[in-house]
């Protein structure tokens, strides 16, 4: 097989019994960029000489060091919402575009301490407001497996370069779904952690109480490997938390004899597509015939949930945002006849449309006179939906959905209508309303487009849904299908 076929586990086991070199592997993996990335435009910094030369410092490091890192010569993208020293930080947006942050991410630091080799910044929706990358103020992300279709978002480029087997795994972020819808349509896995599980410091706020940093990647054990390096306390995130971190690997090759799986009646309505409930539910007889057991249960606040969040994460953006006013960051508008319309002059062109749609939508919701109608009802929606998701909990281990409504669509179909488009995050946003983990797994294919399906878990339980994630990936084994480009 093809190095860049491989997983992240089995180019380290390589690497370690000193069968390939780090430069082979980045040179594997720089030879199908240079083959498939003009087609897909998943990468806006791509690092290829850099990696090389880094893989190169890495291969005298295998001969004379004994302890290397866990990601000893993995190359791995990163979301360009995540802060790298050194290394233009965009956030796909105009505000942005020239910024070069003078420190590192704390994921990026734990990742650099365990021997990582960067390879770019992907590509997202403008600050990760968005659910196909259109929203990139530079360009849009294809996906690998229909070049007409959209990726995903607003991590679209990171389950892209995954998808297309540019780099074993990436990172990403998730406030609504951005990690599990796009690699819902790209057909791989993506992770989001328990809110807290991972330090956000470094990556750059659009609504921070939902904010996550997580992973992509082709299979489960790569995410538990991963989640190893990138879990744990942060000084330098006060949300960071303290809980000790589990050794996610040794969830995975577990069998699920026993483990409750709930699913919820709201997840699959009369009108969700029937091709895409057949494979769900497929998947969930699977999971019982492998020794699983199956309970109905019911989370009626979550049909609200898309309302409450589209008030919460625009509020909380409109604050965030507040920061790039022309004078501490990026982009300054060169005409003005004062500070006032330096600001406005700034922030009119720095910004697109949707940033500028979640501002005003968010200024509006915090207003004095709207602030109890509007922000103080969706947080009490809020907490009905934790309170929900604790109670079935108390049922069940796990709950299981389907990632997304519906396979990706074609590029440009929803971008008129914004309302169509934050319907797609619907069984993805209760989730970060309610700072659970959830994994979406490739479960098959509609009209060969990738299907993904949903795992839910308790806050800090990322080990069950990493279980029962592998369990399935090992029954099904849809991982390893690779689109044709
Ligand atoms: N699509 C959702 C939004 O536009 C979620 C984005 C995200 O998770 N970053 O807000």
């Amino acid at each position: 097989m093809e190095l860049w076929k491989k997983s992240l586990k089995e180019i380290s086991e390589l690497i370690d019994a000193k069968e390939i070199k780090p430069s082979e592997v980045v040179e594997a993996f720089i030879k199908r960029t240079e083959e498939v990335e003009p087609k897909i435009n998943s990468y806006i910094t791509f690092l290829g000489e850099k990696a090389l030369e880094d893989a190169k410092r890495k291969d005298e490091e295998l001969v004379k060091k004994e302890n290397r890192g866990k990601l000893f010569g993995i190359p791995v993208a990163i979301k360009d919402n995540i802060i790298t020293k050194d290394i233009k930080t965009t956030c796909a947006s105009k505000i942005l575009e020239n910024f070069v942050p003078p420190y590192n991410a704390t994921v990026i630091e734990k990742l650099e301490s365990e021997d990582f080799i960067l390879t770019g910044k992907t590509n997202l929706d403008e600050f990760a407001m968005g659910s196909s990358t259109e929203n990139s103020a530079f360009f849009t992300t294809k996906n690998p497996w229909d070049l007409e279709r959209v990726p995903g978002g607003s991590s679209g480029g990171s389950a892209a370069v995954v998808s297309a087997g540019l780099v074993p795994v990436a990172l990403g972020s998730d406030t609504g779904g951005s990690i599990r819808q796009p690699a819902s349509f790209c057909g791989v896995v993506g992770f989001k952690p328990t809110y807290g599980r991972v330090s956000r410091y470094g990556l750059v706020a659009f609504a921070s109480s939902l904010d996550q940093i997580g992973t992509f990647s082709r299979t489960v054990e790569d995410t538990a490997i991963l989640m190893n390096v990138i879990s744990g306390k942060d000084d330098k995130d006060s949300t960071s938390s303290d809980r000790e971190v589990p050794d996610f690997t040794q969830f995975i090759g577990k069998d699920i004899k026993g483990i409750r799986i709930g699913i919820p009646k709201e997840f699959f309505p009369e009108t969700l597509d029937k091709e895409i409930k057949e494979i769900i539910l497929n998947s969930a007889k699977q999971l019982e015939k492998d020794g699983a057991e199956l309970v109905e249960i019911s989370l009626p606040t979550s049909k609200y949930s898309i309302e409450a969040y589209y008030i919460i994460a625009p509020s909380e953006a409109s604050s965030n945002l507040a920061r790039y006013d022309g004078v501490r960051y990026g982009y300054r508008a060169e005409d003005y006849k004062d500070l006032e319309e330096m600001y406005s002059k700034t922030r009119d062109r720095g910004f697109g449309a949707e940033v500028k749609r979640r501002i005003m939508l968010g200024t509006y919701a915090l207003s004095s006179g709207y602030y109890d109608a509007y922000y103080l009802k969706a947080q009490k929606v809020r907490t009905l939906i934790y309170l929900e998701f604790m109670d079935a909990f108390k049922k069940v281990d796990l709950i299981l959905t389907p990632t997304t409504p519906d396979v990706a669509f074609k590029i440009g179909e929803k971008t008129d209508n914004p309302i169509e488009m934050y319907l797609s995050d619907i069984f993805t946003v209760s989730v970060n309303m309610a700072g659970l983990p959830a994994i979406s797994v490739p479960a098959g294919f509609k009209n060969s487009l990738p299907v993904g399906l949903q795992l839910i878990g308790k806050p800090f339980d990322e080990g069950t849904v990493l279980q029962v994630a592998d369990r399935f990936e090992k029954i099904n084994n849809y991982n390893f299908k690779f689109p044709n480009l």
